[in-house]
């Protein structure tokens, strides 16, 4: 007889851990127990014959429930008791390793097939959960997370639930904090848009039937309300885009099945496990030419949002639909939070939807879903919440004080770090909105609550004007915290290092527009970056040209067109190749020549060529005129061009040369060429710097072209991307935390 002790860490509670590990010893005839500890570790041990232990460790690395995660396993002899059964003993409160805020996760397939089976007591029901699934953080007031710190307290168990809750043979649902019955339950309602209640036996089928005549319904999910509409019907989808006051930018799609899926994109094998994954992100995929989908869900690009449903109550509503697919856009008003209760929608989204389904389970945390893309075969975040936050990072270098990061500006997340962990908060939004500002206050609050810790550190962005480097000041005499300012593209650089545990490397950092240490808009650098930041400078960048104006040449891309082209062309010249009014451009001509400001921003150039190959002239969507751009190069061809590099700045302004001097002919090619080469100028800027490593970060660094321009010129040295966070501003919070970080 042998016996051991073994200590689990990670994500092993609150995911059907210790009905596992009890099943899995009694399978292979071991006695002993299994214990939560408090905090986020499960103590085991087993006692038995070393081929029954052997088996149990088999099992044990080989089956553990799907949403567990081990992180850390420590395994050790210990003496052989008389001990002759298997128990799940009660949960004691040692804490090690503080127990972690567990994410949302998609409906599993068992839970599935009961909703599915007319013979089950859970047939429709659309909350159907158990241990391997469901919502988690988006109903959390507070961890432990038990039923009553969820908003699953509204519910008490009724005498079946509560059988199958304290049953620990009952694999799925012992001990399961979210599960409930048609008895017990949450219930769902239609209403109109007034909250006038439909009475109605399936409310669920009869929303189905309005999304396909034609109406626009608010849907409430597990972390906010989305919008639903039948995504064939030019006159809905263009209906939708003017309720909503949003005429360009992309709709997600939800379907019920990947085949469905198939029908009107290409999917890769990589995209389908995204796809299917427990996190159940929207995957940006390449739109098939004659799909169906109306071209007004993502009017000029090549790649449409789709997803699949994670709840039963998605499933029931796209089953009820022919075509088993539907518009599932965010519940917000242009530039607001997504709406999370009834009464918002009734408000902010009159006007909007014509009807809403809902259901009485508050949500108490607000999650956005993520939103993943593939790039040159990698993957890339555009957006890191529901599903992943607010489960933590784990760095190489560890924090000596705790530390509280404010981001930067548009899209933003924030993050709190303690010991190796980076908590990000989900996706907030812009932070320049009071009310999005103070939903990021809420949830730093909420984490450092959550962990009982006192921030001794605020890392906030160099720009004075972002609301968050306000925040960050007003944190900071709160807690009587230092203040830390980091450089926007330093901290782009930072967070791709933090993925990789690196102390020095040479980033490339291609990105709109941030705060540079010479008061300049930087965002076309090559920064060597030496001891986590702590030395860095800048050794190469897009050219400077003027920013006259600030940011209105962000949504105006020709206006930048215009003052690229003022480097080397009279401005009576100009007019003949940008959309302004005569007007505009003399009062830029005139502001220009006092202009004191200039960019190297890789955005605003992309947005220029954009303009100039009349792809776009207005931006509607943060980075619009440069996605489109890439949509535009799909067939493109690499033609004969390449950017100067002088002294230490990469010449973009020969491109416009270039193009003008060969006229507008092919534009895919152009577009392709000019992307292309760009990735490449850039990396044989970073290879002079000798690098052993080159990290890329920054908004555009999930362009195709311009990456696959620096995968394939960069003679092999290693191009590191970012696939934990964003490379955009959404993941710049992990780099100013690791700024302050140190060596183990
Ligand atoms: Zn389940
Ligand atoms: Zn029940």
């Amino acid at each position: 007889m042998k016996a051991y002790r073994i200590l689990v860490s990670g994500i092993v509670q609150g995911v059907g851990f210790r009905p596992f590990i009890y099943r899995i010893a009694v399978k292979s005839n071991v006695y002993g127990y299994v214990k939560n500890l408090g905090g986020s570790e499960v103590e085991i041990k087993i006692i038995g014959r070393e081929e029954n232990i052997g088996k149990f460790f088999s099992l044990l690395f080989s089956k553990i429930p799907p949403p567990a995660k081990i992180e850390k396993i420590l395994i050790e002899e210990d003496n052989v008791q008389d001990i002759h059964e298997f128990k799940i003993l009660p949960s004691g409160n040692v804490v090690n390793e503080p127990s972690q805020i567990p994410p949302d996760l998609s409906i599993c397939d068992d839970c599935l097939r009961e909703i599915l089976d007319p013979k089950d007591r859970r047939y429709k029901y659309p909350f159907n959960s158990c241990a391997y699934c469901g919502p988690r953080y988006s109903m959390l007031y507070k961890i432990p997370y038990d039923r009553e710190n969820t908003a699953m307290r509204d519910f008490p168990l009724c005498d079946k639930c509560k059988a199958e809750y304290e049953d620990p043979e009952n694999e799925r649902r012992f001990d399961a904090q979210g599960i409930s019955c048609p008895i017990c339950g949450p219930k769902v309602f239609l209403s109109t848009s007034d909250g006038e209640i439909i009475q109605d036996k399936d409310p669920i089928a009869t929303a189905a039937k309005l999304i396909e005549e034609g109406y626009i319904l608010a849907i409430k999910g597990i972390g906010g309300f989305h919008i639903a509409a039948n995504p064939f019907d030019d006159d809905v989808v263009i209906k939708l885009r003017e309720r909503k006051n949003r005429p360009q930018q992309p709709f997600a799609l939800m379907a019920l099945s990947v085949d469905v899926i198939k029908k009107y994109a290409e999917v890769s094998q990589l995209e389908e496990e995204l796809l299917k994954s427990l996190e159940r992100p929207i995957v940006l995929l390449r739109k098939k030419e004659d799909s169906e989908i109306s071209k007004y869900v993502s009017p000029y690009l090549d790649r449409e949002g789709f997803f699949l449903y994670y709840t039963g109550l998605h499933y029931l509503l796209l089953d009820n639909l022919k075509e088993k697919i539907s518009i599932m856009t965010s519940g917000n008003k242009h530039g607001l939070p997504m709406c999370t209760d009834e009464e918002c929608v009734k408000t902010k989204l009159k006007g909007v939807v014509d009807y809403i389904l809902y259901h009485n389970r508050k949500i108490v945390n607000r999650v956005d879903d993520s939103v993943i893309r593939i790039s040159s075969g990698r993957i890339m975040f555009l957006r890191r919440s529901r599903g992943y936050a607010p489960t933590w990072i784990r760095i190489k270098r560890k924090l000596r004080k705790v530390t509280v990061a404010v981001g930067a500006e548009l899209q933003n997340v924030g993050a709190v770090a303690f010991d190796d962990k980076v908590i990000l908060t989900q996706y907030i939004g812009d932070t320049d909105e009071l009310n999005t500002l103070e939903e990021l206050e809420k949830y730093i609050k909420f984490f450092l609550n959550t962990y009982h810790l006192t921030p001794e550190v605020i890392v906030a962005d160099k720009n004075p004007a972002y609301q968050s480097t306000r925040l960050a000041s007003k944190l900071s005499e709160e807690y009587s915290a230092e203040l830390v300012q980091v450089q926007h593209h330093l901290a782009h650089g930072l967070s791709a290092m933090a993925e990789y545990g690196l102390n020095d490397a040479v980033g490339i950092i291609i990105d709109g527009i941030g705060y540079g240490d010479d008061g300049n808009g930087w965002g076309g650098e090559v920064i060597n970056i030496k001891d986590h930041g702590e030395k860095y400078s800048r050794e190469y960048h897009l050219k400077y040209v003027p920013y006259t104006g600030g940011d209105i040449n962000s949504l105006k891309p020709d206006r930048m067109l215009a003052l690229f082209l003022s480097t080397f062309m009279n401005w009576n010249e100009i007019q003949n190749y940008v959309k302004l009014s005569d007007t505009e451009l003399k009062v830029l001509e005139y502001q220009t020549r006092k202009n004191r400001l200039f960019t190297s921003s890789t955005g605003r150039f992309l947005d220029s060529i954009s303009a100039l190959l009349d792809i776009c002239h207005y931006r509607t969507y943060e980075g619009e005129p440069a996605i489109k751009l890439e949509a535009f190069a799909r067939n493109g061809k690499l033609l004969d061009f390449e950017f100067p590099i002088i002294n230490n700045e990469i010449d973009t302004t020969a491109a416009f040369k270039w193009i003008i001097e060969n006229g507008i002919q092919d534009k895919p090619s152009i577009a392709y060429t000019i992307q292309y080469e760009l990735g490449k100028a850039l990396v044989r800027a970073a290879l002079k710097l000798n690098p052993e490593k080159i990290v890329v970060s920054g908004g555009a660094s999930v362009n195709e072209y311009i990456l696959k321009g620096m995968i394939e010129n960069s003679e092999g040295v290693e191009i590191l991307t970012q696939s934990k966070v964003p490379p955009g501003d959404g993941g710049i919070a992990l780099g100013q935390v690791y700024y302050i970080s140190e060596e183990k």
